[in-house]
């Protein structure tokens, strides 16, 4: 039986896991789908406090992965398949048929990329299609590509993009960015970024031939459609909860964020931290923060139900 199981390799689930293995728990932590979580899949972090350089999203993650396995957390390079919270012990099944019954579980399994969810858009994801340009920029070496959103996840996409491709062309439904406004600047200030604005994407040409080749995108003032030739097209307009594991389990809010109270969830035992009970924050240090949260509040409970 295990005292502690994590569930999630990112920030919140690496920083639960360096508090529960202090306490001597010896935690297990359940890798998931993306080994290191979303900041692997990002370049230079530089907003992580005690590294004024900024630091490489793996590297991160490698360090505080070893970190936690210096304390005695052990990693399993598994994902979670079922999970029956309804007595004690709580049971996690895993994609290798393994079934760990554990005293707490601490759910950090993070958020995923939203896309828009037009036909032909999920019809070449993978093929031209991409919600995350440092896996995929250097694919589009030398071709126009587009980013569609207006955030702070579009500007850093788009920017990064620009290492690649000939022209990076950012396609946001407003006149005005959400971004915050020094990573807005970085990208209005390059010249390979030009941005369309009041623009949505009616369509991502041409599912027929296995590639992404262009774009119609509508101005949402002017009401006129228009195609654009680009050999990419990135998604960067937000992420959606990794909590289909739980649901009818936990309680839920609308968007499928976990609902949490200091980490607690509806269910005595089991606590959320990161992104998958944050639809506010969604920093890394944020989710480190609600990591050690919830592993002190599972060393807290487990004192309170027999040590
Ligand atoms: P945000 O929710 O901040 O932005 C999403 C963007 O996508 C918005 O501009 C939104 O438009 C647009 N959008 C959403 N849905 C649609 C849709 N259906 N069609 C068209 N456009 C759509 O998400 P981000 O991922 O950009 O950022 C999330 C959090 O992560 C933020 O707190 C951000 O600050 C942080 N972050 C920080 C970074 C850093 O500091 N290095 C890097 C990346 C993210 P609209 O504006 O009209 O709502």
């Amino acid at each position: 039986m295990e005292q502690v199981v994590i569930l999630g390799s990112g920030s919140a689930g690496y920083t639960a896991a360096i508090y529960a293995a202090r306490a001597n728990l010896a935690p297990l932590v359940v890798e998931g789908p993306q080994p290191g979580g979303q900041l692997t899949t990002t370049t230079e972090v530089e907003n992580f406090p005690g590294f004024p350089n900024g630091v490489d999203g793996f590297e991160l993650m490698h360090l505080q992965r070893q970190q936690a396995e210096r304390f005695g957390a052990r990693v399993v390079s598994a994902s979670a398949v079922a999970a029956d919270l309804s007595g004690e012990p709580l049971r996690v099944t895993l994609d290798n048929g393994q079934t760990i019954e554990t005293r707490t579980l601490i759910v950090a399994t993070g958020a995923r990329a939203k896309y828009l969810g037009l036909p032909s858009e999920q019809a070449l994801i993978g093929h031209g299609v991409s919600a995350c340009a440092t896996c995929d920029g250097a694919f589009f070496r030398g071709v126009p590509v587009c980013v569609i959103g207006g955030g702070d996840t579009a500007m850093e996409e788009a920017t990064f993009l620009t290492r690649y491709a000939s022209e990076v062309i950012i396609i946001h439904r407003r006149d005005k960015f959400r971004a915050s406004p020094i990573m807005a600047q970085r990208a209005l200030s390059n010249p390979k970024i030009r941005v369309l604005w009041n623009s949505v994407v009616e369509d991502v040409h041409d599912p027929t031939q296995g590639k992404v080749t262009g774009v119609t995108v509508r101005n949402v003032v002017t009401g006129q459609s228009q195609r654009i030739e680009v050999g990419g097209y990135f998604c960067a307009i937000g992420h959606e909860p990794n909590s289909g594991l739980v649901r009818g389990q936990l309680e839920l809010d609308a968007n499928g964020y976990i609902r949490t109270q200091f980490t607690r969830t509806s269910r005595p035992g089991v606590f959320a931290c990161g992104d998958v009970q944050d639809p506010v924050y969604r920093q890394a240090i944020t989710a480190a923060g609600s990591g050690c949260m919830a592993a002190i509040e599972a060393v807290r409970y487990l004192e309170a139900h027999g040590g």
